[in-house]
């Protein structure tokens, strides 16, 4: 069947093996409601409570700081919604990057339709958010930073645990949420060793399955609901858990949480491998810069459109992104805010990989690269 190469890990893993077969164990054998009385759910409530201390343990956190949410979007918006909602008596103000994932950006709209003022950092002309250019607008009217850890679309990795430790050095209230999705079990970090009051992970970018995520809630954060409903999880976010995702995602915890120093040694090996063999063609351009992760690569490939290409690849069994998977069609905010040209951005392509990506694949890659440069129209 693995004849793929799939190198759009950002986008979505496949299930790791510990994930995939706990996950099937609980749809099949411990199918009980975690809130029934009887020994059903007993049994549901109990393997609930066994991925949470696997998640807290890669997190670094108490389990009763964990809130499962249907994934990344939902947790994002519980989080910078809840909090600005639960403080505004305390300031007005909040502070975000314009770099972040439309699940933040899209809730920073409706907040400031309400009324509060977001100030968006754009990065610099490196292409970077400085902790400096955070800082300089944290003051005792801010009530709320939202970052991301890793940009999704380029790889860059923003200076969070540093910002969030000065930010409260200026403001003490000041709440701190990270979208910790495409760093969390690939970037070092225990939470309960930095300054966050939330962070945000999702199940489908680790290889656990899709529709599960976490909101770390830091002990004696207060943030208003946003569903109503049964009174599960404290009532932060009613409804049924989804036992078998939220078992599948302490599986793949638990067996992955072991190998972030493994896998990025792996990680910055290919990328060097990878960066080395396009130095070669001169029409490629990378956008990613050494400040980004070495398991997502950005990059522009001659004049052709990001789309022809991903279909040009798709036919040779390889599978990138354009830009994001999550803004089909439009153009990318991140390269936009990077100032990048128009050409250079519609002919950008994300490649990401996963611990299983091999040398051989990223050849393959480039030859397909070559391939398609002197093949394919230029339209961009
Ligand atoms: N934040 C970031 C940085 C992401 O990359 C994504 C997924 N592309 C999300 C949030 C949303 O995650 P989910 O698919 O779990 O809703």
């Amino acid at each position: 069947m693995r004849n793929e190469i799939y190198l759009d890990n950002s986008a979505t893993t496949m299930l790791c093996k510990e994930a995939l077969n706990k996950t099937v164990d609980v749809l099949e054998n411990h199918y009980g409601n975690p809130s029934s009385l009887h020994k059903k759910g007993f049994e549901a409530e109990k393997i609930v409570l066994e991925a949470k201390k696997n998640i807290a343990a890669g997190l670094g956190c108490e389990t009763d700081e964990i809130i499962f949410t249907s994934g990344a979007t939902e947790a994002n918006n519980l989080a910078v919604i809840g909090i600005a909602n639960a403080l505004k008596r305390r300031g007005n103000k909040i502070i975000t990057t314009a770099i972040e994932h439309p699940s933040v950006l899209e809730a920073m709209k409706k907040l400031e339709q309400q009324g509060f003022e977001v100030c968006y950092v754009t990065p610099n002309k490196n292409g970077e958010i400085t902790k400096e250019d955070i800082l300089k607008l944290v003051d005792e009217n801010t009530l709320l930073i939202s970052m991301m850890l890793v940009n999704n679309e380029t790889g860059l990795l923003l200076p969070v645990f540093d910002i969030a430790k000065s930010a409260k050095e200026v403001n003490p209230n000041v709440k701190i949420h990270i979208d910790a999705v495409q760093g969390f079990l690939k970037i070092p970090f225990k939470i309960n060793k930095t300054q966050v009051d939330l962070l945000t992970i999702s199940g489908h970018k680790i290889y656990a399955p899709k529709g599960i995520g976490v909101l770390y809630i830091k002990k004696g954060t207060r943030l208003l609901p946003q569903i109503f409903g049964g009174g599960q999880q404290n009532g932060i976010r009613p409804g049924t858990e989804p036992t078998a995702l939220i078992a599948g995602l302490g599986a793949a915890v638990l067996a992955n949480m072991q190998l972030i120093d493994d896998n990025f040694k792996k990680f910055l090996f290919l990328k060097e491998y990878f960066l080395d063999e396009l130095s070669n063609i001169e029409q490629i351009k990378i956008n990613s810069t050494d400040k980004c992760v070495p398991y997502i690569i950005n990059i522009s490939v001659g004049q052709i459109r990001s789309e022809v290409l991903l279909h040009f690849l798709e036919q040779l069994n390889i599978f990138v992104s354009s830009g994001s998977a999550c803004s089909k069609g439009k153009k990318s905010h991140v390269l936009t805010a990077m100032g990048l040209e128009n050409n250079r951005i519609d002919s950008a392509i994300r490649i990401s990989f996963s611990n299983k990506t091999t040398t051989q694949e990223l050849k393959t890659l480039v030859d397909a690269l070559k391939l398609a440069l002197t093949t394919l129209h230029t339209s961009a």
